[in-house]
């Protein structure tokens, strides 16, 4: 067996796992399989993502801006048949939304008005040079704990956030993501978040996305009302460097 095909047999069989794991959570939770589950392919190579879409993945989601661009780039013509859309789900630089803006279908991971203003002007001009002609979907990551350096916006500012997001002509506001606070109890974390989101959505009903749990916390953030799992070492391995979440880049913090 080539190493490739071994990696195929590696990646369907962990695929198919989640999959159930996922369908599972569903059952548990009554509901009928409403979960999007999203890939996350971040420190894997482009053949990985490759082998994911042969299995019939359309959506990936990746955290690092020059990583994420690269595998964009290099795998553009092999989704040409079935476009995939990608997902930035890690910390965003301002300076970094105009290459988010040329490939990016979603973000996860918004969480200040200047941000907000970068990513409009960003895809506006996306739009004006033909890269891209549908609205970039925003989540507001939210911070449930308030530390602000681990990514995320305070909750006492998310109403205004929201607000702004809504406001922006090429920005979709789509909904929340969170990840809970370091050490803390999955199910009491995702319940806020719950309670969070049914407030966002009394202003704002088209906001339905909640974009929450990773390889250890599905089920919960299942029963907590989520839309989007966000599933790395589950289904790919351990990443190949030590990467807690981490959605903000300590080094350059704007
Ligand atoms: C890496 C990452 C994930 C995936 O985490 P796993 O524990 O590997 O499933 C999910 N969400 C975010 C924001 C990430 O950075």
């Amino acid at each position: 067996m080539t190493p490739e095909a071994g990696r195929v047999q590696e990646i369907e069989a962990a695929l198919t796992a989640v999959r159930e794991r996922l369908h599972a959570a569903c059952e548990a939770a009554g509901r009928h399989d409403d979960v999007m589950l999203l890939p996350v392919t971040k420190f894997f190579p482009a053949s990985d993502v490759e082998i994911l879409y042969r299995l019939g993945c359309r959506e990936f989601g990746e955290s690092r801006e020059q990583e994420a661009t690269a595998k964009a780039a290099e795998l553009h013509e092999t989704f040409a048949d079935a476009p995939a859309k990608w997902h930035m789900i890690g910390h965003l630089q301002r300076n970094k939304a105009r290459a988010v803006a040329r490939w990016a279908h979603s973000i996860h991971s918004v969480d200040s008005d200047r941000l907000v203003d970068a990513l409009q002007k960003a895809v506006r001009r996306a739009h004006d040079d033909g890269d891209r002609t549908t609205p970039l979907n925003v989540l507001i990551q939210v911070s449930l704990d308030g530390d602000v350096h681990r990514g995320g916006v305070e909750r006492a500012d998310l109403a205004a956030l929201a607000d702004h997001v809504a406001s922006r002509h090429d920005l979709s506001f789509a909904g929340l993501m969170a990840v809970p606070p370091l050490g803390a109890d999955p199910d009491a974390a995702f319940a806020d978040l719950a309670q969070l989101h049914r407030d966002i959505l009394a202003d704002h009903p088209g906001a339905t996305q909640l974009s929450a749990g990773m390889t250890s916390d599905l089920e919960s953030a299942v029963r907590h009302g989520s839309t989007c799992v966000r599933v790395g070492t589950a289904i790919l391995g351990s990443r190949p460097i030590a990467s807690p979440v981490q959605t903000t880049d300590h080094s350059s913090h704007n």
